[in-house]
């Protein structure tokens, strides 16, 4: 596709510090990096979104392969690192190309989501707290559900 900007680097018409290609992909590094590693793996194919895979096709084990040997040549396969594909618009995807993001280090994101586990538990601590312990009209109806089930 010939205003596609991933199709442009696969293509060689428009720069990128590439690192791996083979017949079926190519990886490089991502423009905008929301971490110190972060690397778009590309398949040559223009495939818009991971909707467009056809049952059965191997790509995307294919993108799970490179990006397991990436990990091991930029030396994060141990320390750790997040894979994921964006799907669409509310996936947050903005490039239609399929293609996964290898990301490690510290990123906003993985905080992101950290942050929003530890509230989940503190929430869920509180709640606890607060919440009766038993229901004096409810709780022998709910035993006598569980004893007849
Ligand atoms: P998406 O949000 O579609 O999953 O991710 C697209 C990614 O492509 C973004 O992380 C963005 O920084 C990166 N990107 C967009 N344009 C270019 C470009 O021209 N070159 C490179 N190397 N990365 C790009
Ligand atoms: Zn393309």
């Amino acid at each position: 596709m010939t205003d596609c900007i991933f199709c442009r680097i696969i293509e060689g018409r428009l720069p990128a510090r590439k690192l791996y290609e083979d017949g079926e992909v190519v990886a490089f590094w991502d423009a905008r990096p929301a971490s110190p590693i972060h690397i778009l793996i590309v398949p040559r194919l223009h495939i818009p979104t991971l909707n467009d895979v056809p049952e059965g096709d191997h790509i995307v084990d294919h993108l799970f392969r490179v990006a397991k040997k990436i990990a091991q040549e930029v030396g994060v396969a141990q320390s750790g690192y997040r894979f994921f594909i964006n799907v669409n618009r509310g996936g947050g995807q903005v490039v239609f190309h399929l293609h996964a993001h290898l990301v490690a280090g510290n990123d906003f994101g993985t905080l992101f989501i950290k942050a929003g586990v530890a509230v989940a538990v503190l929430w869920r601590k509180l709640v606890g707290l607060v919440r009766p312990q038993g229901h004096p009209r409810l709780d022998p109806i709910c035993a006598n559900l569980m004893e007849s089930n």
